[in-house]
């Protein structure tokens, strides 16, 4: 069966990747290249024990406050425009318990397979960076830590149990640079941390020498049906006619996905990141900034810092907003340079996939069984993209729809 993927960012790639390797003919379509939209642009967390979607009991009034600020974690820029305020509109709706907990499992079943699928991607020659390091949240806030640590015990029920609550004491033995302002953390053994460049580069690889073809540049811009009115081809400068097709544009998901006449819901959540190449400190684990939102993350050559969320801009970089997670950090870790100083190198900004629920999309286009959309990753795209890989290798092969996936259909 001839595949067309659309996008090459990690989701892309898995699903290319699963594709290939269970007999398909893959063609990927990029209107850019290998990871260049958020696929390049993230912490590189591999974190199960985050599987919590973004709208969260709490989170309204959290947001509220935080509005006041230039450089608060999260901005919504409010915008003039029925499709984004129907989106936001959904995304409060959302933010209550009960959805808060169903997301939370439905995404937790889906991890249950993550690390094993990222060894099998080592063991079968992908190379890419990988820390089996674990990761520490800190916490600024008594009340805060509680809530998390109550939140882990609703993942220990539900059958995941690998975190440890520190207090203060401990917390500064295992992170000697926490500053006086940190009250305790959690560690979390078990988390994982992978190099994003070499991640998306190492399945490219991969995929290349496989004979998938990877074509860059080739924007979709259009479809051809048959009298039977299935997608036949798409159009990326030229026509590329398929059996399937697979929509994996990511941010872009929700605009290519119409042009298959399929309504996904996605805006972009706009993040942004620092590479700081020769950091004064070094870190056994990646932390968690938790009040700030700020994931860091020791890399082999470097330490990225990355965290806001933005709603309704473009991609243009706010240095307000950007150097707010650099305060940030400086409140957490003794010493840290201020922004502006010679040590911190230039933000970078990644649109992250967002759907209103927070929950990924997975699965066929009603009434369109040949095309199917994997995308709305939001903060986890990373960690789910060899599951998503597997997910969307069967529907499109098999036309099945595992029953873990049922959760992220597109018309739930
Ligand atoms: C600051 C930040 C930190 C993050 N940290 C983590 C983390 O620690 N762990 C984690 O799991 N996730 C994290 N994420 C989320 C993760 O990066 C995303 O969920 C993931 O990269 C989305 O992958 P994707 O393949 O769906 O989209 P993308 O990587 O954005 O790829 C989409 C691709 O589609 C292409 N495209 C778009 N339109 C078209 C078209 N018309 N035709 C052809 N191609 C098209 C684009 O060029 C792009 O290459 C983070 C994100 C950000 C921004």
């Amino acid at each position: 069966m001839r595949v067309i993927v659309i996008g090459a960012g990690a989701i892309g790639l898995n699903c290319a990747y699963a594709l290939e390797r269970a007999g398909a003919e893959v063609t990927i379509l990029d209107a850019a290249g290998v990871g260049a939209g958020a696929s390049r642009r993230n912490a590189g967390w591999v974190v199960p024990t985050m599987s919590g979607p973004v709208p969260a009991p709490g989170i309204v009034l959290q947001s509220l406050r935080w509005m006041a600020r230039r450089d608060s974690p999260l901005r919504i820029r409010p915008r003039l425009n029925a499709e984004f305020a129907g989106f936001m509109f959904q995304m409060l709706r959302n933010c209550n318990a009960r959805q808060f907990e169903a997301g939370l499992s439905a995404t937790l079943a889906l991890n249950e397979r993550t690390f094993e699928l990222f060894d099998a991607l080592a063991a079968d020659g992908v190379p890419f960076e990988s820390h089996r390091r674990g990761l520490y949240l800190l916490f600024q806030s008594e009340q805060k830590l509680k809530h998390h640590a109550e939140e882990l015990e609703t993942l220990a029920r539900l059958g995941w149990d690998s975190s440890t609550v520190l207090d203060a004491q401990a917390l500064r033995a295992a992170v000697p640079q926490a500053s006086d302002e940190v009250v305790g953390g959690i560690d979390c053994p078990g988390e994982r941390f992978i190099e994003p460049n070499s991640f998306v580069d190492g399945l490219a690889g991969v995929l290349a020498q496989r004979g998938v073809k990877i074509c860059t540049q080739a924007k979709v811009s259009g479809v051809e049906r048959g009298a039977d009115g299935q997608v036949k081809a798409v159009i990326a400068g030229e026509r590329w006619p398929a059996d399937a097709f697979v929509v994996a544009a990511g941010a872009a998901s929700g605009r290519v996905s119409s042009m298959f006449r399929g309504r996904v819901r996605i805006q972009p959540g706009k993040g942004y990141g620092f590479d700081l190449p020769n950091p004064a400190a070094s870190f056994a684990k990646a932390l968690y900034l938790a009040e700030g939102k700020v994931a860091l993350t020791p890399f082999d050559d470097r330490v990225r810092l990355s965290g806001t969320m933005e709603f309704g801009t473009d991609e243009s970089i706010n240095e307000v907003r950007a150097d707010g997670i650099l305060a940030t950090t400086r409140t957490y870790l003794s010493g840290w340079p201020a922004p502006g100083s010679t040590e911190n190198s230039r933000a970078w900004s990644g649109q992250r996939p967002m759907t209103p629920d927070g929950l990924p999309v997975i699965g066929p286009l009603p009434g369109q069984p040949n095309v199917v959309v994997a995308t709305g990753h939001a903060m986890l795209g990373i960690t789910l993209s060899p599951v998503t890989g597997q997910l969307v290798s069967a529907m499109v092969l098999d036309r099945r729809v595992p029953p873990e996936a049922a959760a992220f259909r597109v018309d739930r």
